[in-house]
This record gives structure tokens, sequence and C-alpha cells, in this order.
């Protein structure tokens, strides 16, 4: 089949029909062949799957795909940007400095990073020396992230920083001007909040330092979890 033809063949959104047409083989090569929404049963396909994937031009240079670790039935999904070094090494998300600083972040509010959150990126594999990801890059891999996002069905979003937010929002804002604020994103709550890795960089706890605003977020987002909790 023509690639044209392919293209307009899956070219449509909105529906949990599944497309018995489309294989893994013909999306894994492509990022021209969308995903459909609804094309995979469970997270353990998605991931069996995106270990294949060479859709953008990270898959010769990555160690591990890395997907996702934490708990697929959490409340809360964390998206961050991309794996770095670490994470390309073990295949985990969130596992270097900055993610050792996420979990810590998470314990302050008494939440669990096994339990209470899943945590996944933008793009799967790891950009060279930790670049930020192209726009084809970050569309190559998108479909994977909306199908975790329905899969896993959370609460609330929280977006790490402005990539994390331009890749599943759309929004080019600076992540100084809306961290902190309540997004809504196809019926999902979304917070913006800062980087780990940014904190690292700027370890001051002062007032209006951005450790100190990491803390009013988090605070405002175990808030928010408790809230929905009690709504039926
Ligand atoms: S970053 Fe995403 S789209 Fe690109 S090769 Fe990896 S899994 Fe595939």
């Amino acid at each position: 089949m023509p690639d044209g033809e392919q293209i307009s063949l899956f070219d449509w959104q909105g529906t949990e029909t599944v497309s018995e047409a489309v294989t893994h083989e013909e999306i894994s090569a492509s990022p021209q062949v969308p995903i459909p929404k609804g094309f995979y049963q469970n997270l353990q396909e998605l991931t069996t799957h995106c270990q294949q994937c060479q859709r953008c031009d990270l898959a010769p240079s990555r160690t591990h795909v890395v997907v996702s670790r934490g708990n697929p039935e959490a409340p809360i999904l964390i998206i961050g940007e991309g794996p770095g070094q670490h994470e390309d090494e073990t295949g985990l998300p969130f596992v270097g400095r900055a993610g050792q600083l996420l979990d810590k972040i998470l314990a302050s509010v008494k939440l669990d990073s096994q339990n209470d959150v899943y945590i996944c990126n933008i793009v799967k594999c790891r950009p060279p020396g930790n670049r930020t990801p192209t726009p084809d890059e970050s569309a190559a891999c998108k479909p994977y992230l909306l199908e975790q996002i329905r899969l896993v069905n959370p609460k609330i979003i929280l977006l790490t920083g402005a990539t994390a937010v331009r890749g599943l929002t759309g929004d080019k804002r600076g992540i100084t001007k809306i961290r902190g604020q309540w997004l809504a994103w196809q019926n999902y709550l979304c917070m913006p909040i800062l980087h780990p890795a940014y904190l690292l960089r700027n370890p001051s706890p002062e007032p209006g330092k951005p450790k100190w605003l990491m803390w009013q977020d988090i605070q405002a987002v175990r808030a928010k979890l408790d809230e929905l909790r009690q709504i039926p």
C-alpha cells in the first residue's frame, strides 16, 4: 500500500475502536503511521512494542528504551522530558540524581514513588548528550504517551519542565510563568512543575526560590489529590 493511502486510512481520532489493519511492524518502523487510540490492550503490550521501535532518529544510539516506572494504576502520572545517561543504562525513568530528588519531593507529602505515581517521558529513547528532543522526535513518540495516559487514566498529570508541557499540550509558555497553575487538557487536570534537575542547580530553600516554589506546588498537588479522592 502506498504511504499516502496508508496515512489517510488511519488519520482519525476520538474513538476507542481499534483498527485491525495497522500492524505493530508498520507502526514501529515509521512516524508516518499514526497509532490509533485504543491500539494497545495493556501497558505490557505497549512496552514490548516500544522496545522494538524505530520511529525516530533516537533509536540507533539508545541502550534501552525507557518506558515507565511506578504503578500502572497510580492516581498521579508524571511526565518528564526524556531519558538521561542513568535512565538509558537502566531502562527506567528518573533514576539519576534528579529522579532521586523527585522521589524525595514526593515523599515530603507522603506520596510513594512505587504506589502513588506512574512516571514516563515525552521521548522514550535518550537524546544524545541529553539535548532537548526535537519536535519531530517528540511527535513520533507522542502516540505512545497518549496511550500510556489512556491506560493509566490518572486523576492528575504533573508536567516537569517546559519540554513536557509543550510536548503534551503544545503550550509554549515558559515554565516559570505557568508552574503551579492547574491546566485542563483533554479532561485531565494537569500541573506544570519545575524539573527536579533545575532544583539541583538552584538548591537555595529561600522563599521565592525554585526549591521553595516546588514545595508550594507539591503541597497543592497533595491537597488536590485528597480532594479528588473524596469525590465518588
Ligand atoms: S524516542 Fe519514541 S518514537 Fe523515537 S525510537 Fe524511541 S520509542 Fe520510538
